[in-house]
């Protein structure tokens, strides 16, 4: 039974990847009809409908608009891969579980807000509230530990909202504008979310991983004058990495 929900989920999550990525193009544009017909992205014309087809869709079509020739790029494909990924490993660390949908929900949140990030570079607060509505979900439910099996108590929530937000707010203060509010924000979700440990291990995750980004693009391409690297598709990917494996990395540690 495990192994087929092994499988299937995965499959299920390549449709789900492939609609969270035109979610991300939709919302902060308010135009929904790009959910079930898929537009391009230059000149907003309908495309066909074998784009919707997961894998498939960007594998098989034209790499550019059929109307004005511009470059598709391979965004779409890669949404529902990382879907599919993430849908799996979490299935196989928290089994058929509550953490495992609370967890499911928060990585679909983070996906669609890495994409609008790299995007247009905003973090969108409708966003957010569903994560701050799943770590109020989890902070009422560490009083009753049976129910949610989460490891996490009630006052690490709370001390997990401030533990990298406060500072890294007081970062942003000082420096104004080194560090993005919409960063700053979404720490104090995670935190509400993962708990202090957890938290602080997603913001060092985050940070190593955009740091040795940045050193690779220097070396691929130059230092070539003042570029913001778009910090939530880090901040997420350490967020993930602190879900699946956190609790056993903590306990090596303490
Ligand atoms: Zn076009």
């Amino acid at each position: 039974m495990r192994i087929a929900f092994l499988v299937l989920f995965p499959i299920l999550a390549l449709f789900v990847g492939g609609l969270l990525y035109r979610f991300a193009y939709a919302y902060p544009r308010q135009s929904f009809g790009e959910l079930l017909r898929p537009t391009c992205h230059a000149c907003g014309s309908l495309l066909p409908k074998r784009y919707l087809i997961p894998l498939l869709g960007t594998i098989l079509s034209s790499a550019r608009c059929p109307v004005c020739k511009e470059k598709r790029g391979v965004g779409c494909l890669v949404s529902e891969l990382t879907f599919a990924c993430v849908t799996f490993l979490l299935f196989f660390f928290y089994d058929l579980s509550f953490l495992f949908l609370v967890y499911l929900v928060a990585a679909a949140v983070l996906l669609v807000l890495s994409l609008v990030d790299l995007d247009i570079k905003e973090v969108p607060h409708g966003l957010l509230l569903v994560l701050i509505l799943l770590g109020v979900l989890l902070f009422i439910l560490s009083f009753f530990p049976k129910v949610s099996l989460s490891k996490i108590l009630w006052w690490e929530h709370l001390v997990g909202a401030v533990a990298v937000s406060l500072p890294l707010f007081v970062i942003m203060v000082v420096s104004g504008g080194g560090v993005g509010g919409g960063d700053v924000k979404l720490m104090f979700c995670l935190g509400l979310l993962l708990g202090y440990k957890l938290i602080l291990l997603s913001f060092l995750f985050g940070v190593v991983l955009a740091a040795i980004f940045s050193v690779a693009l220097i070396v691929l391409y130059g230092k070539n004058g003042k570029y913001a690297l778009p910090l939530v598709p880090f901040l997420s990917v350490g967020a993930f990495i602190a879900m699946i494996s956190g609790e056993k990395l903590i306990s090596l540690f303490f």
